[in-house]
């Protein structure tokens, strides 16, 4: 991982006004690294914040499967994604095959605020890291 973190942001509907907030605070050292989104999520950020942001399909409309997408391409380093605990989405599979995905690939994700203080505040934010993948990871397929 480089210095620069390619950071996936995603909240559902209920957690945007959350996302929004810890963003707002964390503006500065947002803008120093390659901000992604899922759609709507994309859209507000870039609205309020006035950040560039590169913006996937909405979570419902694969936007989340993007992500994973990603990951496994080795395009995303960092994940914060305030997924909501206490309603049922009609994607809820997409969201498990993301969580499941960056623990796969030993991506950095935060699912709620807390823990995005932590990571955020993490020294290793803008300083060079390895990440370590298992092995079969890194083989190309045939
Ligand atoms: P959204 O998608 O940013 O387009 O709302 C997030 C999600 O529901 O996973």
């Amino acid at each position: 991982m480089e210095k620069t973190k390619r950071i996936a942001l995603i909240a559902h509907d209920n957690k945007k006004p959350d996302l929004l907030e810890w963003a707002t605070f964390n503006r500065h050292t947002l803008s120093q690294h390659e901000l992604f989104a899922t759609g709507t999520t994309g859209t507000i950020l870039a609205t309020e914040l006035g950040v560039e942001i590169t913006r996937f399909r909405s979570g419902p409309l694969g936007g989340d499967q993007q992500v994973g997408a990603k990951i496994t391409e080795g395009e995303i380093d960092f994940v914060v994604f305030f997924w909501d605990p206490l309603e049922p989405h009609p994607h809820d599979v997409d969201v498990k095959a993301l969580l499941r995905i960056a623990v796969v690939y030993n991506i950095p994700i935060a699912c709620n605020r807390a823990s995005a203080d932590f990571l955020i505040s993490s020294p290793l934010m803008c300083a060079e890291y390895e990440r370590s993948v298992p092995s079969a990871l890194l083989a190309q397929p045939e």
